[in-house]
């Protein structure tokens, strides 16, 4: 985000349910300044017996927000056949869900029913966390003519249960953003939440990392809701979560920047040093390779390896004021670089 740029902001029900819904959401939201009034009418469940969406009679509702309310509209689409609904009823921009993301082939039968066409597309990252399939998503569509594209993120699925529902892995986006500098990237902090009360904190983590803007889940009963009931907030919710993020600037006016330069020196002086360290490390690696193989010793010795784990950890918790699980992840990684510097003196084929 550019200085002082206020959020792009994307709101409306996971799904419309009907006429009254729909028209009721957009009464009250109509004066958020949004960029997109979002709806999904046909839904890729994971189930087969749930809600699959009302279909095209979703789009007439569209029509009516748009007329009654000036708001554009945005729908989900995922075959051409979705494609070439929503184009005739004059949907204002077609997003592509995370389960389509995944798939090129209907990626490409989205792409193809959009050459020629002047419609902003908003891709949402694939389900798996694998950057390259979503950047190979935003090409197949920009190869297709398609000139306005923005990315959502929205999370990544996981077998185990945690916090979210989808792991953001911020990581990920943060890498699709030096990939497409230019190209503004949304957060859909309802879908990576799962459950609205993490709306705010993820949301603002987002702004954080200069995200572009928001996709919120906004429905006037949530909890009634036919889809994604406990991610919805209502109106006021949503209001209320827009009131208290903090909009924070990349160079703010007036500040002291040279501070921040300071900071930035010492910072990458100290980036020095510990790559210096590094390569000493590795190069005792390299002697302990050979020490191994002139013993004829396996390279993975499992007591040595957990007992040094553990101890690297716990000073680093006790006396370097780092967290255990970054200690913990630094030194498995540090470990198995190692490892694989033994293999490859291992390995080596004697002269
Ligand atoms: C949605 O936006 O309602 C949706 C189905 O999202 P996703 O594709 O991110 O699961
Ligand atoms: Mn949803």
């Amino acid at each position: 985000m550019e200085n002082n740029k206020k959020p792009i902001l994307i709101a409306g029900p996971c799904s419309a349910e009907t006429r009254e819904q729909v028209l009721a959401i957009a009464e009250h939201i109509k004066d958020l300044d949004l960029a997109y009034f979002r709806a999904g009418i046909w839904k890729p469940r994971t189930r087969p017996d749930a809600f699959e969406g009302v279909g095209k009679i979703g789009l007439d509702w569209l029509k009516e927000v748009q007329q009654n309310y000036g708001l554009k509209t945005t729908v989900e689409v995922a075959t051409t056949q979705h494609v070439e609904e929503a184009l005739k009823s004059g949907v204002d921009a077609l997003w592509i869900g995370a389960r389509t993301t995944v798939n090129p082939f209907s990626v490409q039968e989205i792409a193809d029913a959009l050459q020629g066409v002047n419609i902003p597309v908003l891709v949402k990252n694939p389900v798996n966390p694998d950057t390259k399939l979503w950047i190979g998503a935003v090409e197949r569509i920009s190869k297709a003519g398609i000139k306005d594209i923005m990315a959502i993120h929205r999370g990544f699925s996981v077998y185990e249960v945690k916090k979210y529902r989808n792991e953001p892995q911020w990581q990920i986006p943060v890498d699709f953003m030096k990939e497409f500098p230019d190209m503004p990237i949304i957060c859909d902090p309802s879908h990576i939440g799962g459950d609205r009360k993490y709306i705010q904190e993820i949301s603002q983590k987002a702004l954080d990392l200069n995200f572009d803007g928001l996709m919120i889940e906004t429905h006037i009963t949530p909890d009634k809701a036919w889809s994604d009931a406990g991610q919805q907030v209502t109106p006021e919710q949503l209001k209320e979560i827009l009131s208290k993020l903090i909009i924070r600037n990349l160079a703010p006016k007036g500040a002291p920047m040279g501070e921040l330069e300071d900071l930035r020196i010492k910072m990458n002086r100290l980036d020095n040093e510990l790559l210096e360290i590094l390569k000493k490390r590795m190069q005792i690696s390299e002697k302990i390779g050979a020490y191994k193989k002139k013993n004829n010793m396996v390279i993975f010795q499992k007591d040595f390896y957990e007992d040094s784990l553990q101890k690297n950890v716990k000073n680093a918790v006790e006396n370097y004021n780092l967290k255990g699980k970054f200690a913990s992840d630094l030194y498995k990684l540090i470990h198995q670089e190692s490892i694989n510097i033994q293999e490859q003196v291992m390995n080596k084929p004697t002269e």
